[in-house]
């Protein structure tokens, strides 16, 4: 599986690491509903299908990246990086 990173261009998936589900949000503050924190630490999605997730091109360039694929057939629909993914999410 190659994963095109913005930085180095494409790569084999073994240059990677996967962080996991990049869907939870972070609680706004530490005094936050300990429900929130808790499903935000410990509850991820492991879905059949097209999912986003957290990889890091440790033998790389280091960047993090949000990267859009099936976990069913590895096809990799789109690769960001996670600091844009979350400047577009909080509107700065
Ligand atoms: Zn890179």
């Amino acid at each position: 599986m190659l994963i095109s990173c913005p930085f180095c261009g494409s790569r084999a998936s073994e240059e990677f690491t996967v962080l996991g589900d990049a869907t939870p949000r972070r609680p706004e503050t530490p005094e936050a509903d300990p429900e929130a924190w808790y499903d935000y630490i410990y509850l991820r999605n492991n879905p059949r299908g097209r999912h986003r997730e957290f990889w890091q091109h440790v033998g790389g360039c280091r960047a993090w990246l949000v990267v859009e694929r099936d976990t069913a057939t590895h096809e990799i629909h789109t690769v960001e990086l996670a600091r844009d993914v979350a400047r577009k999410r909080d509107g700065s």
